[in-house]
Parts: structure tokens; sequence; C-alpha cells
């Protein structure tokens, strides 16, 4: 085996990795803010990060992972006022979805998912840290960072900090991506708003102190990897950085590592353009989870994916391919004796390797991959296990195998999805139906109906008293 090699964005280089502590990589990866449903972008940028912890495990490292939900911010906060809502019982819900489609997608849970809300102490003493290096400044019961006051600002973008107006403040939760200001850690509270009592006032806390906080308590001041969305390279992680070193003094990330965008149809995905996904969309359109995971897998994560239907139908033949090929690989016989597909499984091992080891190029270890799933004629049964050796090493990473997409889809904890009921459980419900009606509980049997409705399932009633049901 060789080096793994990162293109860290800090520095815009290309680096061998060494963690900072011996076979462990501790890793900080931004999660979602759960104020809607995560869209296929988003979980473009969570399957790269379970292939990237799934390799390292696969090198033998221990992989602590943290991962956070944002949980509080502006739209959070006025969604759940729409929804007469605490913010905390708004974003339950998304959070819940959120784990249902991580599992869906076959993404291990990472050790910590963290919520925000439940770190305000954290935030609030690193607030007070930098306040006494004198990295801060209050405005209108706000505290916010002076970036003009740490010269390394800019250093993983080489954001232009030129134009810097002195004072010059931001203080919402979405940013303008192109200019540099002063940001807020911690903001005065609304009229009407949720706010937390602390030391340094009532408030919030901003968005970037969050994930500085969550990260060094349960990492330390300096993490090997930190990664996420191209998108939050500035300001976001930029800003972390500001933070954590204003505060520590200590390097904060070794490696960063940033998934580029997903568009859809070559066009940046939109409510407005109606090419706007998410997870819970694509299965609504009977894709199946292996595919969506093949896909967003199978480009590598430093560049742009272009998400088409033509991508989802040849996702569709490769997953079958594999399926197809393993279980040929288990049930068929073949003539005594090896073959050169031995050695070529090996080689396809190696090659699988040094693309993952490559900055995880995917789509290089795929194709080697897909060199010895091929039906070759003269398979022999001693060529069996270095095969199934080479998949098994290709599953351990892309987890795409196994056939178990429709229990994947029923588990699902949503109605649209729940609602994809198991002929058994079909069965069940009309024949309770039945009995009410021959009990003449016409109102239950009704119920039941109806139920079997909102899950798609039609019933027709036959003279002979037969039921028959179909799914829409
Ligand atoms: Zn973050």
């Amino acid at each position: 085996m060789g080096d793994i090699v990162f293109q860290n964005t800090l520095g815009a280089e290309r680096q061998v990795f060494v963690s900072l502590h011996p076979g462990q990589v501790r890793m900080y990866t931004c999660g979602p803010t759960v104020y809607d449903f995560a869209h296929i972008g988003n979980f473009r940028t969570f399957v790269f990060q379970d292939i990237l912890r799934r390799f390292l495990r696969s090198r033998g490292f221990e992989v602590i992972q943290v991962t956070n939900f944002t949980d509080v911010d502006d739209r959070i906060i006025t969604k759940a006022a729409e929804a007469k809502l605490d913010i905390r019982d708004f974003t339950a819900k998304y959070i819940e979805a959120f784990l249902a489609d991580q599992r869906v997608l076959g993404i291990k849970e990472p050790e910590y998912m963290v919520r925000a809300t439940d770190h305000i102490e954290d935030m609030v003493q690193l607030i007070e840290r930098l306040t006494a290096k004198g990295f801060t400044y209050v405005s209108d019961g706000s505290v916010y960072f002076r970036i003009s006051q740490f010269p390394d600002y800019g250093k993983l973008t080489h954001v232009d900090t030129a134009g810097i107006k002195a004072g010059a403040r931001v203080d919402v939760d979405r940013y303008d991506k192109a200019d540099a200001r002063d940001f807020a850690l911690w903001k005065a509270p609304k009229p009407g708003e949720f706010v937390w009592k602390t030391r340094i006032g009532p408030g919030r806390p901003g968005w970037h102190i969050e994930c500085s906080a969550m990260a060094m308590k349960h990492l330390g001041e300096t993490i090997d990897i930190h990664s996420g969305g191209v998108d939050l390279a500035f300001p976001h992680h930029e800003n972390e950085i500001a933070q954590s070193e204003a505060a520590t003094g200590k390097p904060f990330v070794r490696y960063w590592l940033h998934a580029e965008h997903l568009l859809v149809d070559s066009q940046k995905m939109a409510k407005s353009l109606g090419n706007f996904y998410t997870l819970r969309d694509l299965l609504e359109k009977g894709n199946k989870p292996s595919t969506l995971r093949f896909l967003l897998a199978s480009v590598p994560y430093r560049r742009q994916l272009n998400f088409t239907q033509e991508g989802l139908q040849q996702a569709v033949s490769s997953v079958e391919r594999l399926r197809n090929f393993a279980t040929r690989l288990d049930t068929g016989k073949f003539p005594e004796g090896t073959s050169a597909l031995s050695e070529g499984a090996e080689r396809a091992r190696e090659n699988f390797e040094r693309g993952l080891e490559d900055d995880l190029n995917t789509a290089q270890a795929l194709a080697a991959v897909f060199d010895v799933a091929m039906d070759h004629g003269a398979f022999r049964q001693g060529d069996v296990a270095p095969v199934r050796k080479t998949l098994e090493n290709f599953d351990a990473i892309f987890a795409v195998l196994q056939d178990d997409d429709e229990e994947k889809l029923r588990s699902i904890a949503m109605e649209a999805h729940a609602s994809i009921p198991s002929n058994e459980k079909i069965e069940e419900l009309v024949a309770a139906r039945q009995v009410a009606r021959k009990t003449r509980d016409f109102a239950k049997a009704d119920r039941i109906r109806q139920e079997l409705a909102n899950q798609g399932i039609i019933l027709e009633d036959s003279k002979d008293g037969i039921v028959r049901w179909k799914r829409k």
C-alpha cells in the first residue's frame, strides 16, 4: 500500500496524509442546518465524507468523526415561529429525517453527531477566550470578531481582504460570498426571539463559532481533517480558522478537503428552476438508494458532479452488473483450476487502492473493479476467492452490493416512505377490514380502506366477497 495523498485546500497542494496521532484520524465535517430536508447536493458531500471515513478505516485508522447539526439560525428561528414551535421541537423532525436519510444512503454514523444548542457554554467560553486576547468588540449587544486583528485571515481561500472597511460588520446568517467583514460571534436578541442568558449577555451564537467550539471540544485544538462543501470554504471555514487559531495560537486543521458542487442537468440546483431535489423527492420518483449512493460516490469529490437522468440509468446498470457478478461468483459452478483472472483480481485490488490513495479518485478505483467484474468465459473455481476479495474490498467502501433497497425504503420513518407497505402488511389490513365488515363495524372498515388508500393501495370489492388490491 502506498501513501495517501490529499489535495489540501490550505496551501492548494497535494500532500501526503500523516495523522497527528499515530493510528487515529480526528475529523470534523460540517453537518446540515436542520430547517428542511437535506437535498441531493448536501448528500453529495455527506457521501464523499463517508467514502473518506470508510477508506481511512480500511487502512487501519481509528476514525473519530464529529458532525454538527446547526439547529439555530435565522431561517430556523423564522420557520419555527411560523410553525408556533420551540426551535428544539421544530428541528427535531429534520434531525430525525436526516438520520434516516443517512441510513438509507448507507452513510455510517459519525462517532459524534452533536447539536449546536447543546454546546452554548462551550461557545461562550471560546468567545471569552477571544475577548481576553483582544479579538472581539461589542456593538449593539452583539459580539464581533475583528478580522483586522488576525493577519492570517484569508489564508484558506485567498479572499481579498484589502477592501475591508474597519468595523464593517455582518450579523445575518446568510453571507455575501465576495467580501470579508467582521462577523458576529454572538448575536443580540431580536424582539420575541428565544435567548440564552449567558455571561457574555443574552442572545444566541453566530453560525461559525458553533463549528469551532464543537470541533475543539470533541477533537482537540488541532484536528486532522475538516471537510465540507466548497461553498462553505468562504466565509464559514475561513472564519472557523480565524476564531480557533486566534484563541489557541495553534493550527486548527491540518487537511482541508472540499467537495465540489453538484449540478442538475448542468445547472445549479435551485427551487426556481424546478431542479431542486431532496433525497426523498428522488426516492419518491422510484430511484433506489443504491443507485443514488453509487452515482454520488462515483465522481471524485473535487470534480463537479452533473446529476442527470442518464447518469442515474448508468448507475442502475452498474450496480446491477456488480450484483449479478457477485451472485454468479457465489452460485456458479466453474471448472477446477485457476486462470489469469486470479492475477487480474489482485492487480485490480492494487489499482483500486491506488485510485483511492490519489485524493479519493473513486472513478479510477471503480474502473479497476469493473475490469474484473466482467463475464469471462475462462473463469475457474480457483479464481472465485481472489475475485471475491476484490469485490469485498470494493464494497467496504462503496457499500452497494447488498440488495437491501426495499428494506431501506421501508425503514425510512417518513409517511411517504413508510407508505411503501409490504404485501404481508397489506394482506393483514385487508383481512382486518373484512372482519370489521362482517361485524358491521363499517366505521372501522372505512378507516382501514382510507389508511390503505393513503399508502397508495386501492381495494376492489367483488360480488363474490373476495377483495382484490393493487398498488396505485
Ligand atoms: Zn461548519
